[in-house]
């Protein structure tokens, strides 16, 4: 990996200011050609103990800081993440394998964040109550919720850390961190640069390891944490809720989800091929919030599917870091194996694959770039995430029966429509049970839009002017007169 500055890339913890090598080590490879790039450091519950005796006390010391004092900290961090963007994307497309220019994207969403919440670190207001007794005075302080225990999954090595890193200091918390084991150097780099910014020691700590259930059990068991904050799948989330439970810890969600795009016969055909191509193949069709589910309705489905097929086609796949490359690998074995399963089971329903529906010939985990029709709601792929780049178009005649079978799932994360009618646009937007949805656009991310789901997708929202209320409590003062 050529860095210009190779000081970015650490393979060991980051606890209490210090980097902590630990005893035995994990490897971490390239999806795009197998090579292992490093080892990391292999800890668990030992360290995420000692992470946490380091942050009760530096969280103390942090939230007594003015929120002015810790934004000019977290903004200085912002820069740094910019000013290195280039080496965090080679950093993160060497260990994730997504195309460099969208892990440059990553890298400016990602910052985003850290922009975003220093400034609202500084519009955290509490109230005055209008009293309802003439002798009382009643008031609302916000205050930090403490300690907060978060794991970050390996789609979005930086963006996922920094959406609940960054609003978690900037309310005065403190964090200890576990990234997702297939991709801890982002994360890695990424405190080094906090550290560069003056984030004090035990602010926040990184533990790096295997032991993905022994590190969450001590988090969630450890009353001095209060809060978890977790990006991943659903069943683990459940986990993580469960072992929660005795210690009464507020929760943040962010699961699975299994996305509705529906294209309306009144839709502009363009934004509805483009707003599908970018939502569906992002990342490879490895993000949560990709269309898993294309409904198209039956007088512009034969056209769409001509010019999605088209478009599909004419994907780059390949090395993430060669020019012009659109499509990376998949994240390993696993994750090629469930989509290879889905397009089996679908087409052995009764599918049509228009284009692609089997391993790329470059071999690993490419996978060719896949539009499949006449899909039906007995197939998996209609229950589960394929997490993968597969565009799967079922036909619909009617808007209810649309709308029925984009809510006929247990997640309700994003859902997006596509349709030129503006009561159309309401009405669909109101009646879809998901927590996101994106009219007319296959792209809605940024550090403004409150980013959550509902139903079996998740609890709380990250980002936006509501992110930071997650890491706050409201304190209730009544003084007597
Ligand atoms: P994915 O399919 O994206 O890998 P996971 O939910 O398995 O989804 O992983 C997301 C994050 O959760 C990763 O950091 C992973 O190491 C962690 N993880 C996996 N299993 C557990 C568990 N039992 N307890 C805590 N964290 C876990």
């Amino acid at each position: 990996m050529k860095l210009n500055d190779p000081t970015l890339l650490h393979v060991d913890s980051y606890i209490n200011g210090g980097w902590v090598a630990g005893k035995t080590r994990f490897a971490v490879t390239n999806p795009a050609n197998g090579e292992v790039i490093a080892e990391v450091a292999d800890l668990g519950s030992a360290e995420v103990t000692a992470a946490i005796d380091a942050a009760v006390p530096a969280q103390k010391a942090w939230a007594k800081r003015t929120a002015k004092d810790r934004a000019m900290v977290m903004r200085k961090w912002y820069d740094l993440v910019m000013a290195n963007a280039e080496d965090l994307a080679v950093i993160l497309t060497t260990e994730m394998g997504k195309p460099l220019a969208e892990a440059k994207g990553e890298i400016a969403y990602g910052a985003s964040f850290i922009d975003w919440f220093a400034e609202e670190a500084r519009r955290v207001c509490g109230d005055v109550l209008e009293t309802p007794q003439a002798d009382k005075r009643l008031l609302t302080f916000k205050q930090p919720i403490g300690v907060f225990g978060a794991i970050t999954p390996w789609n979005f090595p930086i963006a996922m850390i920094t959406r609940k890193v960054a609003p978690g200091i900037a309310a005065g918390c403190a964090c200890v961190l576990k990234p997702a084991e297939q991709t801890p150097l982002s994360a890695l780099a990424l405190a080094e640069l906090a550290e560069r910014a003056g984030l004090p020691a035990g602010i926040m700590n990184i533990v790096t390891g295997m032991n993905a259930p022994a590190i969450g059990e001590t988090m969630c068991a450890d009353d001095r944490i209060r809060k978890m904050t977790f990006t991943g799948s659903t069943e683990v989330g459940r986990i993580l809720m469960r072992q929660s439970a005795d210690s009464v810890k507020k929760m943040s969600l962010e699961l699975g989800g299994n996305a509705p795009l529906l294209v309306f016969d009144d839709a502009d055909l363009d934004k509805a091929v483009t707003g599908a191509m970018m939502s569906k193949f992002r990342n490879a069709g490895q993000t949560c919030v990709c269309a898993n589910r294309i409904f198209v309705q039956d007088g512009i489905y034969d056209a769409f599917a001509k010019r999605l097929a088209e478009a599909t086609d004419a994907l780059q796949v390949g090395n993430g870091m060669t020019d012009g490359v659109e499509q990376g690998p998949i994240i390993n074995d696993q994750g090629l194996a469930k989509i290879k399963r889905h397009v089996e089971d679908a087409v052995g329903k009764g599918a049509i694959l228009l284009t692609g529906g089997k391993p790329h010939a470059l071999g690993g985990t490419f996978f060719e770039p896949t539009v499949l029709t006449e899909m039906t709601s007995d197939m998996q792929l209609f229950r589960e995430e394929t997490f993968g780049p597969v565009a799967a178009l079922f036909k619909f005649n009617d808007e209810d029966d649309a709308i029925a079978m984009a809510n006929d799932s247990e997640f309700g994360l994003a859902a997006y429509l596509f349709t030129e009618n503006a009561a159309r646009l309401f009405r669909v937007s109101e009646a879809l049970e998901f927590g996101i949805v994106a009219v007319n656009t296959g792209i809605f991310s940024s550090e403004v839009g409150p980013f959550g789901g509902l139903k079996n997708s998740g609890l709380g929202r990250e980002g936006s002017k509501y992110g930071i209320d997650e890491f706050l409590e409201i304190k209730f003062v009544c003084v007597g007169m």
